[in-house]
């Protein structure tokens, strides 16, 4: 665990409707350049923080303002729940069926995401060519995140 990374953290959606509290340390930071990614986020990449355990994040408000995509057509085939807000469609977090255990925390939601420093980077083949890779974090597909 790095000490740079606080033990609570807060974050919400863009309009403030939908507020969340993390805590513990992300066992895993990264950016993710996969196509599923890039269209929900409607950015150039995802950037992921893995969290141990679905308490880790609790909604302290709006969470029926929260809207759930079930997307299944993902390499692994895997349904990923992604969680948004319904009043202005910012990505909150992902509920992946294959991991009961794990919540993925968009990182751009977080009060303090200077907190998160990614160590990987996934599916590289698809990052766009302008985007500067980083050093020895290149990963092809999905990698260990443990
Ligand atoms: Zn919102
Ligand atoms: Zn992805």
């Amino acid at each position: 665990m790095s000490t740079a990374t606080p033990s609570t953290q807060t974050g919400s959606c863009l309009c403030g409707a939908v507020t969340y509290n993390l805590t513990g340390a992300p066992f895993s930071s990264f950016l993710c350049h996969c196509a599923n990614c890039r269209k929900f986020t409607g950015s150039t990449y995802q950037a992921n923080s893995m969290y141990a355990g679905r308490d880790s994040l609790t909604v302290t408000k709006g969470e029926s303002n929260l809207s759930v995509h079930a997307y299944n057509n993902t390499t692994s085939g895997n349904t990923l729940r992604r969680h948004f807000c319904k009043s202005c469609g910012s990505p909150l977090f992902i509920y992946p069926d294959a991991a009961p255990g794990v919540v993925v925390v968009m990182s751009g939601g977080l009060d303090d995401p200077a907190a998160f420093a990614p160590t990987k980077e996934c599916f590289v083949k698809d990052r766009l060519p302008w985007v500067t890779p980083i050093e020895a974090a290149q990963f092809e597909a999905v990698p260990p995140h443990r």
